[in-house]
Order: structure tokens, then C-alpha cells, then sequence
């Protein structure tokens, strides 16, 4: 199958781009490396481009007989959607419609998009399944569900199968220690832990102790990136062009900041000092995945299920590449 894989060089992206091809499908990815990385893909499966750019996009669809897109190029930081809107609402919604005409010229007519459990934001009741009410509460989430319902309405105007994926957090590392995360700047907690346990950083920041939680902090369902893209492969096979699909991707286990911080200290056999520090505007206390429709609909399996298989891949990459990436180079010298 020739699958584009926008924000293939991404984490995520780039995690199933490798994924597909070991399972013999033909992708290529299309990345602007504003945020992704090109060591993190086979330098002949990259494009070097924007989704605002319609045309180009057009015309890689063409020239290269896309069958299906994967749609993961976004602004991802909620702390950034929360000072500066505009960018996300440009990127994600802006940038989706420039997608969405240029494979209605090109004829592509099957897509995945890269949704989020942000989007059920403030809905208090976990784990969430694929039908709680989507309550978001940042302007990246907002800008995510908006996505999701321009998806729905291009494809009962115009012809579309899809298959809207909410990820929970995605998080770890390649088994082999060659692919991980790496973003600038970083924000994710697993990565900043782990630098504190490098002893790059003095000390790691727990935005709010007073949510409603059992030790009040704000718990997530961290999944494997493996595991993410194992069900992507399931979810594009089983995407036709009338396909209309929403799927959970989550362990359907909660884990709170403190228990990160504990696991993390569990696998690197260090320390971690804390700095508590004010909630962090955007940030929703709970958020878990019931992730059985997942299971029963495309039968798919976790390999790496506990949040303590989670970090040991990302350990294993923090210490393989302590710096991230060799390649960060700025898009415009890329292009
Ligand atoms: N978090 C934290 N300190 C940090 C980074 C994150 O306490 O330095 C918390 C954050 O408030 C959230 C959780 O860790 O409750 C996961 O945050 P992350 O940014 O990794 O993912 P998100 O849930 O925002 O997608």
C-alpha cells in the first residue's frame, strides 16, 4: 500500500512510518522538520514540505500513486496553543483543509488522522470510551476536534473513508535503541524526567499537586509508540473509502506524574528531586483510554503494556543519545 505519511518525521510519525514499511507497505513521509527529524526516517522516503502547500502536496499524491494518507503533522504543545492560538488553529486546522483539498485533486480517498484524548479534556468519567462526551479545555484540543468534524463533513460531501485515532500520551523508545524523543523545546514529562536522572537538569518541575486524583496530580495513560503504530497498520488496513472509525489508542491504565517520577527513579536507580510548581494552564486532571474497541474490532495487542516497559526503552535511548538526534538543522536549509 502507498500510504503519505504527513509529520513522518516526527515521533509518532516517524514510529509508524518504520513500522509500515517493516510490515512491506510503501510510505513516504512529509515533514517540514519544523519539529521533526531527518535521521529519524530513511532519507529516500522523506519529502521536505509543508501541508499549507497544497499544490506540492497534489502532485506527490500524483506522481506517486497514494492510496491513503496518514495525517500526523500538527502542532502538538499545549502550553503553546494556550500563548499562541494562532499557530495551532494556522497548522491544524489551516493546514488540514490545505491536506484535504489536495487529495480531493489527487483522488486519495482514505486517511487516518492523528486525533487526541485531549479532546475529551474535562469529561470526569475514565476510562473514556470512544463515545464520552468530548469536552476540550486548550485550544490545541480544540483545534484537534474541529479537525475531526471537518474530516466528517468532507467525507459525507465528498467521498472520504476514514478512521479518527485519540491517541492518549504517547511516550518510549524503539526496542533497539536507534529511534526515540527528541523535541525543542521539551515538554513531555517521561523525557524531562530522565534528563533530570542524567543530572542535565537540577530538578523536575510537578505542575499542580491539588487536582482531584488520589495524590493529586494530573494522571495520563502513556502508550508505547510501537504500540501506537501497530494499530495504525490495523486501523489503514481496515479503512475503506467508506470507512467512517473513531478508536481510543491507550494502555487503559492511568498513571499519575508522581508515578512516572517513581518508575523512572525504579529504572535509572536515581533520584529525582521535585520542584512543586502551579498547575499548568491547559492541562486536564484525568485522562485514560478504554481502549477495548481497539482489541475486540482489530485485535490489537500492546508489547509493551506497563508504564515501567515504557520507560525503560526511552532510558535506553536517553543513554544511547543523551544530546537527541545528531541532525536538527533549520527547515529552510532542508527545503
Ligand atoms: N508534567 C509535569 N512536569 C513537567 C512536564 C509535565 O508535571 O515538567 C505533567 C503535565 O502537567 C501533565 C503530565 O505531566 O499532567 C503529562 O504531560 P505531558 O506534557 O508529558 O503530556 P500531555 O498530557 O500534556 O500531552
Amino acid at each position: 500500500m502507498k500510504i503519505l505519511v504527513t509529520g513522518g518525521a516526527g515521533f509518532v510519525g516517524s514510529a509508524c512510518l518504520r513500522h509500515l514499511i517493516d510490515q512491506g507497505a510503501d510510505p513516504v513521509a512529509y515533514d517540514n522538520l519544523s519539529l521533526g527529524h531527518r535521521d529519524a526516517v530513511p532519507a529516500d522516503r522523506l519529502v521536505v514540505g509543508d501541508i499549507a502547500d497544497t499544490a506540492k502536496l497534489a502532485s506527490l499524491m500524483k506522481e506517486r500513486g497514494i492510496e491513503a494518507v496518514m495525517h500526523f503533522a500538527a502542532a502538538t504543545y499545549v502550553g503553546e496553543s494556550v500563548t499562541n492560538p494562532d499557530h495551532h488553529y494556522r497548522n491544524n486546522i489551516a493546514g488540514t483543509l490545505s491536506l484535504l483539498t489536495a487529495m480531493r485533486e489527487a483522488k486519495v480517498d482514505r486517511m487516518l488522522f492523528s486525533s487526541t484524548c485531549a479532546t475529551y479534556g474535562l469529561n470526569p468519567k475514565m476510562p473514556m470510551s470512544e463515545e464520552s462526551e468530548q469536552v476540550p479545555c486548550s485550544p490545541y484540543a480544540r483545534t484537534k476536534l474541529a479537525v475531526e468534524w471537518m474530516i466528517r463533513d468532507f467525507a459525507e460531501a465528498y467521498g472520504l473513508g476514514f478512521t479518527l485515532l485519540r491517541y492518549f500520551n504517547a511516550a518510549g523508545a524503539d526496542a533497539d535503541g536507534s529511534h526515540g524523543e527528541d523535541h525543542d523545546p521539551e515538554t513531555h514529562l517521561i523525557p524531562l524526567v530522565l534528563r533530570v536522572a542524567q543530572g542535565r537538569m537540577d530538578s523536575l518541575k510537578v505542575f499542580g499537586t491539588d487536582y482531584p486524583t488520589p495524590d493529586g496530580t494530573c494522571i495520563r495513560d502513556y502508550v508505547h509508540t510501537a504500540d501506537l503504530a501497530s494499530a495504525h497498520w490495523l486501523a489503514i488496513q481496515a479503512t475503506t473509502p467508506t470507512t467512517r472509525e473513531v478508536f481510543n489508542i491507550g494502555t487503559g491504565d492511568g498513571n499519575s506524574v508522581m508515578e512516572v517520577i517513581k518508575a523512572c527513579e525504579e529504572v535509572t536507580g536515581r533520584e529525582i528531586p521535585l520542584e512543586i510548581c502551579e498547575r499548568r494552564p491547559g492541562d486536564a486532571p484525568a485522562l485514560v483510554a478504554d481502549p477495548k474497541k481497539l482489541k475486540t474490532k482489530l485485535g490489537w495487542k500492546m508489547k509493551y503494556p506497563t508504564i515501567r516497559d515504557v520507560v525503560e526503552t526511552a532510558w535506553a535511548w536517553h543513554e544511547s543519545h543523551p544530546q537527541g538526534y545528531a541532525d536538527r538543522v533549520p527547515a529552510a536549509a532542508n527545503a
